[in-house]
């Protein structure tokens, strides 16, 4: 059965997208541990990090890596925190988290946005992407 992510990619499910390659996605984690952030995942339905071949896991953490400025370009932050479980979604995906405390990369403080504010922080980002 396709993952939650794969949906997403389809369009089958609604997100708030943040850019797109033909390999590759991101789009707003929909419970933030902070504002903006984000997953990167790669089309390719694969389920473990280290399952993906190099090729598809040096392209998501360039994909990553832009995404990743233009996250920090936008949202006031110490630095942008990255990180790999996927326990929850078995679809790889690289979190990337503006941070000011070791906190924001708990999982456990978590930070709530209306619609209208997912959809500003979405479309700043997407304007900061180069
Ligand atoms: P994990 O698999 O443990 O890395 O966590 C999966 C992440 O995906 C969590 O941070 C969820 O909030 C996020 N997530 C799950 N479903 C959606 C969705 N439909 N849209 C955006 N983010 C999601």
């Amino acid at each position: 059965m396709a993952t939650v992510f794969t949906k997403i990619i389809k369009g089958e499910i609604p997100c708030y997208k943040i850019a797109e390659t033909e390999d590759f996605f991101a789009f707003l984690d929909i419970n933030p541990n902070a504002k903006g952030h984000t997953l990167c995942v790669p089309k390719k339905e694969v389920n473990k990090l280290l399952d993906l071949d190099e090729e598809t896991y040096t392209g998501l953490m360039q994909f990553a890596r832009k995404i990743g400025f233009a996250i920090e370009k936008t949202i006031p932050c110490n630095r942008v925190g990255m990180t790999i479980i996927g326990l929850e979604v078995p679809h790889v995906h690289v979190h990337l988290i503006p941070l000011n405390t070791m906190e924001d990369m708990s999982f456990s403080k978590k930070v709530k946005l209306t619609s209208e504010e997912f959809q500003k922080i979405a479309s700043a980002i997407r304007e900061n992407i180069d």
